[in-house]
């Protein structure tokens, strides 16, 4: 096979690869960076697996189950300095001591996608951006899915993309990528490129710098050619200036809320409507996800099926019957008149924004928890105009109070956990009014994790 079938990635040059290069070490061993290890492992590679921190068991047994030797709560340097390539896991920072030495030395450093990217003749459906990523990700593997493809789940859901090359055959990935992941990528194609939109997020990962962040992200179209799809918010006007920047090869998809001049997907008079590739509509009644926000997801995930050559018929099924994502604005119950939703995966501001702005009804807010340098200057309009009620539910609710007590609405200060905050919010609505956990912080303070922070709130709402 020449260099004209490659697809995705280089392929064939790492095949050969595996016979020079001989060890690979995987720093980090949750989800990708076990999927990493075993892929390098029958690829051939001498492979070592290090963790600072302890390794779960279901990881430990697979490392074993493939002979890979592994080390867990702390960094053996002769191990891992000896490599001639790293795969590191997305949670590590480049300022950890070990990342830096390599770095020093010239060790090259890759993400499990780049890894996995070399070992594939798939096509690759990408999905990143600040908000989005796993609604939209999860929307558009279940229309290729319900369309008869073969396709794997792959990123921040379900098994490592690295995983599922090692063991099993798709003829299509769906991937949701971090910021983090895209930073370690060089040579991974993107088929189908989607970027929602880019909003202040993890800036500490940064060095607070947001062009850092956007640069980031905007990796996504690298190594695109004219065969390849960008998808993307068209009003976003972080994404509109770097596109001036950039001289991309792909087809462009932009897509927006409404008509209006080179928006190829939009919504009009009650439509959704898709011009390109194919053009079709559908009631955005039947929309399964609802809110503004959601619509953008919608219309991302509906040109990318489109792009993939599904038939509208399937897509209109698909956009209309899909389940929704647990902790994204999950109805959750209704109790004595009030409206119980979890949005626990509201860890920013301008996710809450969303929130806030598709409530049909007056609300009582909860939010607080770990700050990642929020400015909630962005929700006070919203918060004047819907909200009835704020629980403040975090260790340190200061930045709190001085954002929202001046605007007069009643207001719940809560330390404990998620039991005190949902009785404080239900004494605080009246018949009519949703209860929303939505909450512009990362969890860790009160809780183990996002899901442990939206799984509390589900049992005590339904426990009321
Ligand atoms: P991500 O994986 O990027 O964190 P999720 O799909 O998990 O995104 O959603 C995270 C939060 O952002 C949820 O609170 C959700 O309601 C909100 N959200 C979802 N889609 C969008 C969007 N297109 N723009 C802004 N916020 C969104």
């Amino acid at each position: 096979m020449d260099c004209d079938d490659c697809i995705g990635s280089h392929y064939n040059h790492y095949l050969e690869d595996s016979l020079i290069m001989k060890r690979i070490v995987v720093l980090g061993a949750g989800e990708s960076g076990t999927g990493a290890a075993v892929l390098a492992k029958v690829k051939g590679f001498e492979t070592f697996v290090s963790d600072m921190s302890s390794i779960k068991p279901k990881y430990q047994e697979l490392l074993n189950q493939y002979g890979i030797e592994w080390e867990e709560g702390h960094h053996t340097e002769e191990k891992i300095l000896n490599a001639d390539e790293v795969v590191k896991s997305p949670g590590i920072p480049e300022t950890a001591p070990i990342i830096v030495k390599l770095k020093q030395q010239g060790t090259p450093i890759i993400s499990e996608i780049e890894l996995a990217g070399r070992y594939t003749h798939a096509k690759m459906v990408c999905i990143t951006g600040s908000n989005g990523k796993t609604t939209t990700t999860s929307l558009i593997y279940h229309i290729f899915k319900n369309a008869g493809l073969n396709v794997g789940l792959a990123g921040n859901i379900g098994n490592s993309l690295a995983l599922q090359v090692a063991t099993e055959q798709h003829d299509y990935y769906v991937i949701e990528l971090s910021s983090f992941q895209l930073d370690n990528m060089y040579d991974f194609r993107a088929n189908i490129a989607i970027l929602l939109n880019i909003t202040p997020d993890h800036l500490d990962r940064y060095d607070f710098k947001m062009q850092n962040y956007v640069d980031s992200k905007m990796r996504i179209t690298q190594n695109q050619t004219e065969e390849d799809a960008f998808i993307f918010w068209k009003d976003d006007p972080i994404v509109a200036k770097e596109l001036e920047k950039y001289g991309l090869k792909a087809q462009l998809y932009p897509f927006s809320a409404i008509k209006e001049e080179g928006a190829i997907a939009y919504a009009d008079e009650g439509e959704v409507i898709f011009k390109k590739p194919m053009d079709f509509n559908m009631e955005q009644e039947k929309l399964a996800l609802r809110g503004v926000h959601n619509l953008y997801n919608s219309l991302a995930a509906g040109i990318s099926a489109s792009v993939a050559g599904i038939s509208k018929e399937n897509i209109r099924q698909a956009l209309s019957d899909f389940k929704g994502v647990p902790h994204r604005l999950e109805y959750i119950t209704t109790i004595r008149g009030v409206k119980f939703i979890n949005d626990s995966k509201a860890t920013n501001v301008n996710a809450c924004w969303y929130a806030l702005q598709s409530m049909t009804t007056k609300t009582v807010l909860i939010l607080g928890g770990t700050d990642k340098g929020n400015d909630y200057t962005e929700i006070e309009d919203l918060v004047r105009e819907k909200c009835v009620g704020l629980v403040y539910l975090g260790v340190d609710n200061e930045k709190l109070h001085k954002s929202f007590d001046h605007l007069g609405i009643p207001v719940a200060d809560i330390h404990t956990g998620m039991k005190d905050a949902v009785n404080a919010a239900f004494k605080m609505a009246n018949i009519g009014d949703t209860v929303l956990l939505s909450p512009c912080c990362a969890s860790f303070d009160l809780f183990k994790n996002m899901a442990d922070r939206g799984n509390q709130f589900r049992e005590y709402a339904m426990a009321l």
